[in-house]
């Protein structure tokens, strides 16, 4: 054999096991990545394709050149397609299904023209064997679909470098060092053709093969990596799609760059037509949270979403550039629905008194407290009831202490059913209850006190089989604000129902009393028992 040729056996079948090591390792490392499979199937092809190119060049005979020559045409047309279907598919498109087609027809076509060549020398117009150099060598004529399926390949990898090329633009750095070796890898066939091509190849040989091996190692480089760092942003995007929280990200011009599916749930108008729009005008309907966004401050916000109600907490955070240009801001939306309903039931348990449900006194005098302010900004009127079960001991004495509690509750409940829903009332002490009304004449206070008395009288509460009744007393109090007047405080207020109702039980209980300054006491209503 000689020397050359035996140099270019041992290259070109170190070029097909070489493809065919990439095959397999592609099999079993990265089959699912993008280009993935293309390759998988273009490394085998290029295998089969240099071997039999190499088994072509230790051939003797024209007729054993012609047959591993046809062995070589089951898969050399097919490697360009091959190669720009795995760049199609390492950027993340997709080809029309008619250019599928034409792609996976044109090969076909080849095939058909090459193996029928002796008919019709539509693919070598002559096919001879050259004996000039160290060892015998096919001498091909190209004919008319030679060309054409010359120019295929070159198209299938321009489109290849075209689109390769339009996605590094795009991508970020990290990635872009990726492209750059697919890059290579479509180059370095290319150069090993033009050698061929030009005829400055050493002896003719065609340094596609080896050309093509060497360029698949670049490839393969370039889709192991992808797959490698494909998994942080799709990783990424899952765990921001999933999050809990509400997440918007706006840029520094307070335009919405990215949001996730938690924060549609918030702000309904978000779909893919508001990137780029500004949050103002997305969020033209929802002043509030517009107010908040633009505030650029944390805060809490709370929304209806289908008849419920959430409350979130909102987080803003900057986002720099390089740690130094500021580019826009994170806004979390921490749903705090669960902590908000369990400080309000913590809120109303401290507010209301175990027994009868109503206000505490404490919270009563806030209540009244807001009232009385909100009243004296209008120049209103209010009035206070003060009232006492009168001979409340003796219903303990008598029944024992929880039948006493029995007869709290039901005497609130009774007088609950006298007062509006403006009304405010609490357990003032012991059995000494205080009523705060708004807007309500001192005549107003004493019907609806006259009712609650009647109402409480009118209770029957069984206790051991006894039915029996309570009677309870009233003190009133009205007062109306006037801006020429210095306000009286909500505790001298108090403090004159107190009195009249001290005044009620000193004549004769079951009874109401109007306060009043003079030592005069009048009777309102007198006791009916
Ligand atoms: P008067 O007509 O003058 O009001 O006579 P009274 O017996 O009702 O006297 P007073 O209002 O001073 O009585 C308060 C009593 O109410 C004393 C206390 O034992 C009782 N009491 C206070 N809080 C409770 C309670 O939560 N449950 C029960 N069962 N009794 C209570
Ligand atoms: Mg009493
Ligand atoms: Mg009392």
């Amino acid at each position: 054999m000689a020397e050359q040729l035996f140099i270019f056996t041992v290259v070109g079948v170190f070029g097909s096991l070489l493809c065919l090591f990439l095959c397999m390792y592609a099999l079993f490392t990265f089959k699912s990545a993008p280009g993935g499979r293309y390759y998988i199937f273009a490394t085998l092809m290029c295998a089969i394709f240099s071997f039999s190119y190499v088994l072509e060049l230790n051939s003797t005979t024209l007729d054993a050149m012609k047959l591993w020559l046809k062995v070589e045409y089951l898969a050399l047309p097919f490697i360009p397609v091959f190669i720009l279907l795995m760049c199609v598919e390492y950027v993340g498109r997709k080809l029309p299904p008619i250019l599928l087609f034409f792609l996976y027809f044109i090969p076909q076509l080849t095939i058909f023209f090459h193996f029928t060549n002796d008919l019709h020398h539509y693919y070598y117009t002559s096919v001879t064997v050259s004996t000039d150099g160290p060892f015998p060598l096919l001498v091909l004529e190209g004919g008319l679909w030679f060309y054409v399926h010359s120019i295929f390949l070159y198209v299938c990898i321009a489109a290849s470098l075209c689109i390769l090329l339009i996605h590094m633009k795009k991508v970020r750095f990290r990635f872009k060092m990726q492209i750059f070796l697919m890059i290579i890898g479509l180059v370095i066939p290319v150069i090993g053709s033009i050698f061929y091509l030009t005829g400055t190849s050493p002896y003719g040989i065609d340094t596609g093969p080896i050309s093509m091996s060497v360029a698949f190692l670049f490839h393969g480089a370039a889709i192991l990596s992808l797959q490698m760092f494909n998994v942080v942003p799709i990783a990424r995007e899952t765990v921001f799609e999933n999050m809990q929280e509400g997440v918007i990200v706006i840029n520094q011009h307070y335009r919405i760059i990215d949001y996730n599916q938690a924060m549609k749930q918030i702000i309904p108008s978000l779909g893919n037509h508001v990137l780029g729009r500004s949050i103002a005008e997305v969020l033209q309907h929802q002043l509030e949270l517009k107010t908040i966004i633009m505030s650029d401050k944390d805060s809490d916000y709370h929304s209806v979403q289908t008849g419920t109600t959430h409350h979130y907490h909102i987080r803003f955070t900057p986002v720099y550039r390089n740690h130094k240009s500021f580019v826009g801001r994170v806004i979390s939306f921490i749903d705090v629905t669960e902590r908000v309903k369990l400080e309000e039931q913590l809120t109303i348990l401290a507010s209301m008194d175990g027994l009868t449900q109503i206000l505490n006194r404490t919270f009563f005098m806030k209540e009244a407290e807001q009232t009385i302010t909100t009243l004296k900004e209008q120049e209103g009127t209010v009035s206070f009831i003060m009232f006492d079960i009168d001979h409340f001991k003796m219903v303990n004495d008598t029944y024992g202490h929880e039948a006493g509690d029995k007869v709290l509750v039901e005497v609130i409940h009774a007088a609950k059913t006298c007062l509006r829903d403006t009304d405010i009332i609490g357990r003032y002490g012991g059995e000494e209850f205080i009523i705060c009304l708004p807007n309500t004449s001192v005549l107003d206070a004493s019907l609806i006190a006259n009712d609650i008395r009647s109402q409480v009288y009118e209770a029957t509460i069984t206790i051991n089989n006894d039915a029996i009744r309570v009677t309870s007393s009233f003190g009133i109090t009205t007062e109306s604000f006037s801006f020429d007047q210095p306000p009286l405080l909500l505790t001298t207020l108090i403090q004159q129902a107190d009195k009249a109702l001290y005044e009620a039980k000193h004549h004769g209980r079951n009874c109401i009393q109007l306060y009043s300054s003079e030592p005069v006491q009048e009777e309102f209503i007198v006791n009916e028992r």
